[in-house]
């Protein structure tokens, strides 16, 4: 529904016989801007409502005729007066209403000037007749504001801010938010047990009016207003408009409807070419008797909180009150951290960070600080996480980074020595800004030197993106930027990954150590090695997290120089930081150094009095000594890691020859690697190889190959190894998606073992509003057996039968079905199945379902 006019929808429907009120009950709850009464046989004429601060009105009128005039001269646009004197002339008004189309109602729609001077365009219904609830020789108009549904027509941009809550909101034809829950409430008592309640957001909208601007985004709003609309029309129930995002809608409606109706939103996203980043959510709750409406609205929220974790598919969840108390809690937390970072009660602490030597400070880290009106701090290992799940930690980053920016500025103003500060960086952050264009604008802005901010990014961000991460580093070093690795050491960076690292301090959290309890002897192991590590590639280490004397001088005792922690230190509040300061005697200024000499010596790390085997098998991941004698390949030693990598039942059986394994393909290409190692002996050589598992599945290895000597006529390599599979396999399907188009369903059979425990596998589904079944639902039809009692009785749609001729006809097979869709009708699909026996995915079959 593009143009959009009230009067079509009250009238139409009711005349459709839709409605089971009089048309009377319905102008009358139809939220209008005014309503008045006239009598057409004395002229006599009340006003009965009008909204506040709006119109105009006659100081005093005394008869209709008059208030005509009035309103005629004064208020009716120039070029609407005829318009307006067609529809309302006092002394032919009974004449009109008796013989319209549809007798004792006429409507028209102009421009009347309102109290800030600009015209609004109004819809003016008058209604009378015994039959329509109006006494004899009476008649009743009502004033509706249709200006922003005018504005879309004429592409006149109208702002939304002038509707009264009681009304419509004009951006998206939804009623605003008291309206809503009053009539929602009117709803609900007479559909009483079958109502649901829909509350529906947007993902990470406020991104969106940023990405695309406001305008888009009021667009989008008043799209989703118009979808909502129309199911409001169609189905009945209620719709609202509750600002920003948020939509509620209370209805009768069946699950599927609810499917249905995501869909439809969905497309007014995806259909404009929106990144899918903006997916709505559905909340549902079933409402409960007697529950209030604001009560019920707050569970379904939750529910659509809880939805928004569900990363892929549909963002629909139902509100299940065992389920989501943790949600709640979560929610109510998120919500208030939101509205305290408006309200300016987050700010930040200092923490100095010190030589240990000296215990003069060499910069200080910021951190957030939460405290609530009444005093109560709350911690930031509290809020952050949640803030994280949900992708709200950047507002709150983004702020503490340029208040710290700020605070730092005016400090050097007033002629203080600065000290380099630290800020946090979550690894939301990494993917939802771009960390280095954000960086330079804000230093910028301030005229701040870059070499004061260093960025701290945890181990975790950078172990689940090394390349990514360090492209960002890169580009903060060309800035200017120090770049800190926090929380090293509880993340998953393996020795290789440390060697391609570009930080420039590396943070050890030294409560991770725990050297209170009886795994002291360990931490202690693990802090050497990781020591020995940064040694190896030059980094400074700063430990954090000291608390005592003894930790301390242990810490120096390793050759460690900096640490942060409650033992110099606790954080503090910036003003108390600054006292602190003072002149500046206590700063170091040299800040983080590495001595040259402290060069890491392999053999130390080998070296069986320092390092534990299982230590070091964490550290190294799966190697395995291979030997190499003419054609054929024996694995002769392998650690722990290694073999869990492997995880085949026939492992032992398959380390001689291990070739065999490999496809005749990709053989050469193996044996080129260990050619290239022996060749290249200090470097080493990689490659990419399957390998085949016991039970007909493949496996994917990187090998890191390199050269360690003669053994019995062959050569001995040293190799380590990593698992891609997971990789490859993700990589393939969505080469798979991105390969099929979007009206079909392209679903992979994955054979397991011998023919045993086939299992389907949907890797994409664009067919489900034709089927009437989500991906998931489709899957699950297709492996409980359900699928094939929806096809017609002589369709032998049999998927093996299928893939039996496509194994048969190298070309793949296909041919049509009729399927009983879940609306109950029939759809002819075409089928397609191609043999694909794909040795990284282990994917067997493609097959490609399209509508006919
Ligand atoms: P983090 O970055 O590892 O910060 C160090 C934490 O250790 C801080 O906790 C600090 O107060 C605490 N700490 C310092 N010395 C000691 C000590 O000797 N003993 C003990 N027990 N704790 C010590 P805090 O302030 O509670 O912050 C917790 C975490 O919240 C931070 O860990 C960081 O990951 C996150 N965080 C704090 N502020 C921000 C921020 O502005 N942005 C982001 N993204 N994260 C922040
Ligand atoms: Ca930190
Ligand atoms: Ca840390």
């Amino acid at each position: 529904m593009d143009t959009y006019q009230l009067s079509d929808i009250f009238y139409k429907s009711f005349f459709k016989g839709k409605l089971d009120t009089t048309l009377f009950e319905y102008l009358e709850n139809f939220t209008s801007d005014a309503i008045g009464e006239v009598d057409l046989t004395t002229g006599e004429c009340k006003e009965i409502f009008q909204v506040g601060g709006k119109y105009i009105s006659p100081s005093s009128v005394a008869s209709f005729p008059e208030l005509y005039v009035f309103v005629r001269d004064n208020l009716i646009h120039p070029e609407d007066k005829e318009i307006y004197a067609a529809l309302m002339e006092p002394t032919t008004l009974g004449q009109r209403l008796v013989s319209s189309d549809t007798p004792n109602f006429i409507f028209a729609q102009f421009r009347v000037r309102t109290l800030d001077g600009s015209y609004r365009y109004i819809e003016h219904c008058v209604l009378a007749g015994e039959e329509n609830g109006i006494a004899p020789g009476k008649a009743r108009y009502y004033t509706f504001d249709i200006h922003n549904m005018k504005g879309k027509e004429t592409g006149v941009h109208v702002t939304d801010t002038q509707f009264s809550d009681w009304q419509r909101s004009q951006m998206t034809g939804l009623w605003s938010e008291r309206a809503f829950y009053k009539h929602a409430e009117e709803y609900v008592k007479k559909h009483e047990d079958r109502c649901k309640m829909i509350a529906i957001d947007i993902d990470h909208f406020k991104l969106f009016d940023d990405w695309y601007g406001r305008e888009k985004g009021d667009a989008l709003l008043a799209k989703i207003g118009a979808v909502l609309l129309e199911e409001e029309k169609k189905c009945g129930g209620v719709a609202g408009y509750l600002g920003q995002d948020d939509f509620c809608f209370v209805a009768d409606i069946s699950d599927r409807n609810i499917r249905q109706l995501y869909a439809k939103i969905k497309e007014c996203i995806v259909d404009s070419g929106y990144s899918i980043g903006f997916l709505p959510t559905f909340g549902i709750n079933c409402l409960p008797k007697g529950q209030s409406l604001g009560e019920s609205y707050d569970h379904a929220s939750v529910a659509g909180f809880k939805a928004k974790e569900n990363a892929k598919g549909n963002h629909i969840s139902y509100y299940d009150p065992a389920v989501h108390e943790q949600g709640e809690e979560e929610y109510k937390l998120l919500t208030e951290c939101m509205a305290a970072l408006e309200r300016g009660e987050i700010s930040f602490y200092l923490q100095p960070q010190c030589r240990i030597s000296t215990g003069h400070v060499v910069g200080v880290e910021s951190l957030c600080r939460w405290q609530k009106p009444d005093g109560e701090f709350v911690s930031p290992a509290k809020f952050i996480p949640v803030l994280e799940k949900y992708g709200f930690v950047t507002d709150l980053d983004k702020y503490i980074w340029e208040k710290v920016v700020i605070s730092l500025k005016n400090w050097i103003a007033a002629g203080k020595k600065a000290v380099p500060v630290s800020v946090n960086i979550s690894q939301i952050d990494l993917f939802s800004l771009d960390i280095p264009s954000h960086f330079e604008k804000l230093i910028k802005k301030y005229k701040f030197p870059a070499e004061l901010l260093k960025l701290e990014i945890t181990e975790s961000a950078y172990a689940e993106n090394p390349d990514y991460v360090n492209a960002i580093v890169e580009q903060l070093h060309k800035l200017g930027f120090i770049v800190m690795m926090d929380d090293f050491g509880s993340g998953y960076s393996s020795l290789n990954m440390l060697s391609s690292l570009n930080f420039d301090v590396i943070k050890l959290d030294a409560l991770f150590l725990n050297f209170k309890n009886e795994n002291y002897k360990k931490s202690i192991r693990i802090l050497e090695s990781i020591v020995n590590m940064t040694k190896m590639l030059a980094l400074p280490v700063i430990v954090e997290g000291v608390e005592t004397e003894e930790q301390t001088k242990f810490l120096e005792g390793l050759g460690i120089r900096y640490v942060q922690g409650y033992h110099f230190y606790r954080p503090m509040p910036p003003e108390e930081f600054e006292k602190l300061i003072g002149d500046g005697e206590l700063i170091d200024d040299r800040g983080f150094i590495v001595k040259a000499n402290e060069q890491f010596r392999t053999r130390e790390f080998l070296d069986e009095t320092i390092y534990s085997d299982s230590m070091l098998n964490n550290i190294l991941g799966p190697v395995a000594i291979y030997l190499m004698k003419g054609n054929h390949v024996d694995i002769i030693r392998f650690n722990q890691q290694f073999y869990q990598t492997v995880d085949d039942v026939d492992f032992h059986g398959r380390l001689t020859e291990i070739e065999r394994f490999v496809p005749q393909a990709n053989r050469p290409e193996l044996f080129n690697a260990f050619r290239e190692a022996y060749n290249n002996k200090l470097q080493g050589s990689t490659v990419v190889t399957p390998f085949a598992k016991a039970d007909g599945t493949w496996t994917t290895y990187f090998l890191r190959l390199y050269y360690l000597g003669e053994q019995e006529g062959g050569k001995r390599f040293y190799g380590s190894a990593t698992n891609m599979s997971e990789f490859f396999k993700l990589q393939n399907e969505m080469n798979l998606i991105a390969k099929y188009s979007s009206d079909s369903i392209v679903f992979l059979k994955f054979v397991k073992g011998a023919y045993l425990n086939m299992a389907f596998t949907v890797a994409c589904h664009g067919l489900d509003k034709q089927m009437g079944l989500s991906k998931s639902e489709f899957e699950q039809e297709l492996n409980n057996g359900r699928f094939y009692t929806r096809l017609e009785a002589n369709d032998e749609c049999d998927v093996d039968y299928l893939m039996n001729e496509a194994m048969k006809n190298k070309q793949g097979y296909s041919f049509e079905f009729t399927m009983i869709c879940l609306d109950g009708e029939k759809r002819t699909f075409i089928i397609k199945g191609d043999p694909v026996v794909d040795p990284l995915t282990g994917w067997s079959y493609i097959i490609n379902f399209r509508a006919k």
